[in-house]
């Protein structure tokens, strides 16, 4: 066995955000814990997203999900104040309100009529007409029909590799980057196996986002790859998140502004497909055309863990014995805390303290 892998009493496989959240979470339990990752932390996904801490804009109906995702933005601002107290760095986290935006009357209605159930469901969430939306929004577009707003966050996940890594150190989490596991032996000592050696570990949560059936065939999760776009835009101020079908916009404190994302099931193809970067560029410039003179920082692609069941994974697989933590979708930076919570008081024996059933891995029996 390689010195460097030390057995623990869980090994987390997998260093994107899930993983990440569900070491942290358990290791402020007490326990010891390693973090496998063939590349680097957050080097995927999690690095590639927009970093939209929202629940509302797209839930037309009161699920399981629409409350997952209600509770893991409620709670991620502990996430990013925890990274910043282990790292004194800047995440790069804000709250502030994000605004739906529609266009045509028949999206008006839409939003309306979205606007309508979520108040019934006592959601914080308020509809604008064109010109007070364009108050508190001075560089909205002119031809907008009304407006929604949600009281959401947004969060840099391009400057979060060095961070959440050197969290995971502060915390004392072992971390080793450029492992690749290549399988995991279950039964009652289960041995996570690496081309430098195996590490034994009490118990094991599987956090591989897109890549879950590389170790676990035939699990229900696919790659689902996004474009997104940057522009470096810091003469403009935008003072909401703006959501409009097909794509959100986003501004950083460092003036760069976000688009994104393409949702396209092609496998793990990376390169840029030039159809969806035409369609990207076409979104932004029609949500702010002042972005036309803007200079085209940087175009980048990643790959959400997409369920084809469209529930994510959360908790033991009774088949395997192993836990699971993935197929967060389009929200996984939103969920990650909470479902990290979630996992470590499953790995330390206590209730969940959530109704976590709907997403069950024993629904994978019946698969
Ligand atoms: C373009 C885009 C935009 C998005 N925008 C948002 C957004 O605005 N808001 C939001 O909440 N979510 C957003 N998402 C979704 C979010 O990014 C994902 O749901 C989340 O990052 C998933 O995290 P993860 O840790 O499960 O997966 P990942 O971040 O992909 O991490 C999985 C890790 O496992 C590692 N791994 C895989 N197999 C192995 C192995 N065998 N051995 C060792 N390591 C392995 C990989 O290298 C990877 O680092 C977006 C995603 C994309 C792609």
């Amino acid at each position: 066995m390689n010195d460097d892998l030390k057995n623990v009493d869980v090994a987390v496989v997998g260093g994107g955000i899930v993983g990440c959240a569900v070491a942290l979470a358990a290791r402020r339990c007490g326990l010891g814990v390693a973090v496998l990752e063939r590349g680097r932390i957050c080097g995927e996904a999690s690095s590639a997203a927009g970093g939209l801490i929202c629940a509302q804009y797209d839930a037309d109906h009161d699920t399981p999900l629409f409350r997952l995702r209600l509770d893991g933005r409620d709670a991620f601002p502990e996430f990013a104040q925890l990274l910043e107290e282990l790292t004194g760095l800047n995440v790069g986290f804000s709250r502030g309100p994000t605004m739906g935006l529609a266009r045509t009357d028949e999206q008006r209605q839409q939003l309306r009529n979205h606007v309508a159930w979520q108040r019934e469901a006592a959601l914080d969430v308020e509809f604008l007409e064109p010109d007070e939306a364009r108050r508190r929004e001075p560089l909205l577009p002119p031809d907008i029909t009304g407006a929604a707003v949600y009281p959401d966050g947004q969060v840099d996940t391009q400057r979060w590799p060095p961070i959440v890594h050197r969290a995971l150190l502060a915390a004392g989490i072992h971390v080793h980057q450029g492992t690749d596991v290549t399988a995991v032996r279950t039964g009652p000592n289960p041995t996570v196996q690496t081309v430098q050696g195996d590490l034994h570990a009490d118990q094991v949560v599987l956090a591989t986002g897109a890549w879950l059936p590389d170790l676990l065939p035939g699990v229900p999760v696919v790659p689902s790859k996004g474009h997104m776009l940057a522009f470096d835009a810091p003469h403009l101020r935008l003072r909401h998140v703006l959501h409009v079908p097909g794509g959100s916009l986003a501004q950083r404190s460092d003036g760069r502004v976000v688009f994104g994302a393409t949702k396209e099931r092609v496998g793990f193809d990376r390169r840029l497909r030039a159809g969806a970067v035409q369609q990207m560029l076409n979104g932004a410039l029609a949500t702010l055309p002042a972005l036309a003179d803007c200079p085209l920082a940087s175009i980048w692609t990643g790959f959400r863990p997409e369920p084809t069941d469209g529930l994510p994974l959360i908790g033991r697989d009774p088949r395997s014995g192993l836990y699971l933590a993935t197929g967060h979708h389009t929200h996984g930076i939103t969920m990650s805390w909470h479902t990290g919570q979630i996992v470590a008081r499953l790995l330390t024996g206590q209730d969940p303290a959530y109704p976590i059933h709907p997403f069950s891995p024993q629904r994978l029996t019946a698969v």
